[in-house]
Formats: structure tokens, sequence, C-alpha cells
């Protein structure tokens, strides 16, 4: 099979919606989004709150399906398994699990995956040292600082390997100066994976680290590319 520079693409949608409810109660969250996301890609999101940030991340998720348009590209080739082709999300607030430690919580995802008990925990030791969060691996999340908790958070994405991470105002409920940190470590994170990142954030600081900024307005995203239409 050749590969064309459409499959090359991590994603590719075409006038992606999604409106919630019908009719009178119809709310259009996102309209029309056309863009791409290439491999290794360093985008942030920005848009007041109730603009659809949340909404497009959570398409391109697939936990809400559009309701226009279409969405393709290379990263849907290959899910619901454990292994390079996924895509991982966190959200702004960590959703540890309370009675499980560190490291189970980051082996978790693998175990429902289908990974053995070793290889999840091999996996999420490896990215538990990634993120310098070693030697907080036997720890409960109530003895986690607020940003230790997010890095362990995003440990549990990495130790999935995904190709795509989308962040949801990551660093929302942490001060300046941690939210920084925890974004600088997931940035070198995706770097060693090779891994594309797209978050959502209202911090112009954590988007000045991206190399690009999409704004999004009433479900408009205002930076779209109009490239390969036909
Ligand atoms: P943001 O993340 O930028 O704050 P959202 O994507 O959460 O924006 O919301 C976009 C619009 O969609 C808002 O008007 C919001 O009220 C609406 N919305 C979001 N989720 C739902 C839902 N589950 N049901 C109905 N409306 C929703
Ligand atoms: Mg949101």
């Amino acid at each position: 099979m050749t590969v064309t520079a459409a499959d090359a693409q991590l994603i590719r949608c075409r006038q992606v919606g999604h409106t919630f409810g019908t009719g009178s109660n119809a709310v259009v969250a996102v309209h029309d989004a056309t863009f791409d996301i290439p491999p290794r890609a360093r985008i942030a999101l920005m848009g007041p709150s109730g603009s659809g940030k949340s909404t497009l991340l959570h398409m391109l998720a697939q936990l809400e399906m559009p309701t226009s348009g279409t969405m393709t590209g290379s990263i849907f080739q290959a899910r619901n398994r454990p292994g390079p082709d996924t895509i991982g999300l966190v959200f702004q607030s960590p959703s540890l699990i309370p009675a499980l430690d560190v490291l189970e919580n980051v082996a978790l995802p693998l175990i429902f995956a289908g990974a053995s008990d070793t290889q999840a925990r091999n996996a999420a030791h490896g990215a538990l040292e990634l993120l310098g969060l070693g030697w907080l691996m036997h720890k409960l999340p109530e003895e986690l600082s607020g940003g230790q908790a997010q890095r362990a958070a995003i440990a549990r994405v990495l130790a999935c390997q995904p190709r795509l991470i989308l962040a949801d105002e990551p660093t929302g409920q942490l001060d300046h100066a941690t939210g920084h940190s925890v974004l600088k470590v997931l940035l070198q994170a995706a770097d060693t994976l090779g891994a594309a990142v797209l978050i959502a954030t209202h911090d112009p600081v954590v988007a000045g680290l991206l190399e690009e900024v999409w704004h999004m307005k009433d479900g408009a995203l205002e930076r779209s590319l109009e490239q390969g239409r036909s």
C-alpha cells in the first residue's frame, strides 16, 4: 500500500462539527473545523470558556462523535490496543484512583487494554521515571502534591505510548510555577516519544511554550488550514 500525503497526517478534519441536543435545545458547540494535525505537532488551543475547546478535544479522542464533517488520519487506523498508535487525554483534574498507588494507577489503562500485569507495571515504571516520579511510585494519590498528581496523570497517558497527546487545561488547577514545570515535563516526554501535542489552555504562558496557537470563538476555529480540499 502506498502512503499518501493524506495518510501522513495523524488527523485530518474537514468541516467537523458537534451539536448537542436537537430542535430548540440545539447547542452548536463546534462547527466547520477544518485542520490537520501532523506528527510531532505542538499546538495550543485558546479561547474563552464555552467556545468549544473541550468538545473539539473530545471528538479527537473519540469520546464524542462529530455530528457533521469528516475525521480521518493515520491515528485512527490502530486504535483499541496498547501500542504506538493511541491517543492520550490529560484532563484538568488528575482523577487518580485513591485506593491504588501511583504505579498501579499508571499501569491500569494498559491492564484494561489487555497487557499482562508485568508488561503494564514495566511500562508504568518507565513512564514514571521519564517524568522524574520513580521515587513516588508506591505513594497513594492523597500523599501527592497537586503538581505531582498531575504529573502522575501525565505518566498514565505516556505509559500507553500515544502518538497524540490531548490535554484539556492541564495546568488549570496548578499555580503558575508548578503548571509551567508540569508542562515542560509533558513536552519533554512528548519529544522522547515522538508524540504530537494539542493543549487547550487559557494561559498565554502555556501557549507560548508551543509552536502554534489556534483560537476558538463561538464554536469556530479561527486558524483553519484550507489545504487538501477536494
Ligand atoms: P470550552 O471547553 O471552550 O469551555 P465546551 O466545548 O465545553 O467549551 O462547550 C462548548 C459549548 O457546548 C458551550 O456552549 C457548552 O455549554 C456546550 N456544551 C458542552 N457540553 C455539553 C453537553 N454535554 N450538553 C449540552 N451542551 C454542552
Ligand atoms: Mg473546556
